[in-house]
């Protein structure tokens, strides 16, 4: 899998860079777009995504893809202006000139493949977190036989060195199933070191990181689970797979997610950031203990919620969701 973590790390950059770009040159409030469902979509999560799928197409022809963003929804919902910022940032990244077909081409690469091999991208995760400023991430999967064999995350407002919160630059995770996790600073991705959680033993002393958005997980629900089990410290509150990174790299302990209003949770959303904890030595199951079944689609339709930790406390902290659940 070398090669495919290879052009999954390279993808994952290019986008982020590409992102960061956009965050900086162009990115307004009032360009951000409304898909189905009232989720925020920008010229970040288009350009983003057509930059990894171009890169994907070009080293795995055959590969099948399932992506948030689809060609349908930047044709119907992009003005002239953000028309001609993907345009042209995507072509900056690509260092060619692009058209309006090649976009609507890479974006839709892969999709409704089918295959047993498939890559699976959320060009930016967090999009709420990236237009505030905040968190977000780029996540890329590959799930063979519903097994998810490579994931990179590539977080490019998080510091590489948590001990120096002000240094900027960027991490990218990236995991291999078998082969453990690596950190690489954006600055320079021929750097590495493993990645790997924290011994903590119990509760009590453990960090939790969730959703910012109180739509995205219902932070009265781990509030009540955390009291239980008797974790110490509030919360910290990050956008995007970010908060994977985070437990896979020793930042936090715990990472809880329970969806609110019957929302079935996305792969892209999880895929690659679970296989970056479980390769750092860390568990991750759904609230009941189950394993995430990647091999179902588009959704995580036979799991509730999420639990990523750094494997000792996850027991406790089941048990203390069972316990909470019941009342
Ligand atoms: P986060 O940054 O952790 O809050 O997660 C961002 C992701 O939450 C987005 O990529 C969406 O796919 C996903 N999402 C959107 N609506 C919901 C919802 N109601 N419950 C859980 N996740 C959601
Ligand atoms: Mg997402």
């Amino acid at each position: 899998m070398q090669a495919e973590r290879n052009t999954a790390v390279s993808a994952a950059h290019a986008a982020g860079q590409l992102a960061m770009v956009i965050r900086r040159e162009a990115f307004q409030q009032e360009d951000t777009m409304e898909k189905i469902g009232r989720e925020p979509v920008t010229v970040a999560d288009f350009s983003a995504q057509a930059v990894i799928l171009k890169m994907l197409a070009q080293a795995f022809p055959d590969d099948g893809v399932l992506a948030e963003e689809k060609a349908e929804d930047f044709t119907r919902l992009s003005g002239e202006r953000t028309h001609a910022q993907v345009l042209h940032y995507v072509g900056q990244a690509v260092d060619q000139s692009v058209t309006a077909d090649d976009i609507s081409t890479w974006l839709d690469f892969g999709r409704g493949k089918g295959n047993r091999r498939f890559w699976t991208v959320d060009p930016i995760d967090g999009t709420k977190g990236f237009i505030r400023g905040d968190q977000f991430a780029i996540a890329i999967a590959l799930i063979v036989d519903g097994i998810v064999e490579v994931g990179v995350l590539c977080c490019p407002a998080m510091p590489f060195d948590p001990a120096r919160p002000d240094s900027s630059g960027g991490v990218i995770a990236a995991a291999v199933r078998g082969e453990g996790t690596s950190l690489l600073p954006m600055d320079d991705i021929s750097k590495q070191h493993a990645a790997s959680v924290t011994t903590v033993p119990d509760p009590e002393a453990a960090r939790v990181v969730e959703s910012v958005e109180k739509k995205h997980t219902d932070h009265g629900f781990s509030a009540r689970v955390l009291e239980e089990a008797g974790v110490g410290g509030d919360p910290v509150r990050i956008d995007s797979q970010a908060k994977y990174l985070a437990v896979a790299d020793g930042r936090a302990e715990i990472y809880i997610r329970n969806s609110r209003d019957g929302h079935v949770e996305r792969i892209w959303d999880h895929a690659a950031g679970a296989l970056v904890v479980t390769e750092a030595g860390g568990r991750v199951t759904d609230l009941d203990g189950k394993t995430l079944d990647f091999s179902r689609g588009a959704y995580l339709d036979a799991n509730r919620g999420i639990l990523a930790t750094n494997g000792p406390i996850h027991d406790p902290i089941l048990a203390a969701i069972e316990a909470v659940s019941q009342r």
